[in-house]
């Protein structure tokens, strides 16, 4: 059987648009190691709402979910909502570039800046809606013409 990865939903946004600002230096390494491996071999991945291996090293986890919860109920809400958006296509077990793919023909601009705007990252200027849709369209042009 093939190994299943988990990943939120919403950090299908966070991905393509990660620099290496983060939380944490522990955070910030390991998000580079999720995105090269997700961006490089294009694994098979189980979509979720609660921790992910994004997660593991952020110093917002906490026991019962993620410390961003319980001030502005953005981060629960977000994997919901981008699970509504994608519920159609999107089931357990797909591949990286599969799910991107569908989040770019799905997320315009609008449900974009809906799902993002109020996260530090897009205020203070490192996330936009036009990076993203490059960022993403580069990366499932550049899966899908990978050397198997
Ligand atoms: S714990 Fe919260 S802030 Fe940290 S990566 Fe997960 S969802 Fe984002």
């Amino acid at each position: 059987m093939l190994k299943e990865y988990n990943l939120r939903f919403h950090h299908l946004l966070c991905l393509p648009l990660f620099i290496g600002e983060g939380y944490s230096d522990d955070f910030s390494a390991n998000m580079q190691y999720v995105k090269k491996f997700v961006e490089t071999e294009d694994p098979r991945l189980r979509f979720i709402c609660k921790g992910d291996m994004i997660c593991e090293n952020c110093p917002n986890r906490r026991p019962g979910g993620c410390a961003l919860d319980s001030t502005d109920s953005t981060v629960a809400d977000k994997d919901r909502r981008v699970s509504e958006i994608l519920r159609l296509v999107i089931s357990d077990g797909v591949s990286y570039s599969k799910a991107l793919q569908a989040a770019h023909s799905l997320i315009d601009k609008r449900s974009f800046e809906d799902l993002c705007g109020d996260c530090r990252w897009f205020r203070q200027g490192l996330c936009s809606y036009e990076k993203w849709e490059e960022n993403a369209a580069w990366t499932v042009y550049s899966l899908s013409h990978k050397t198997k």
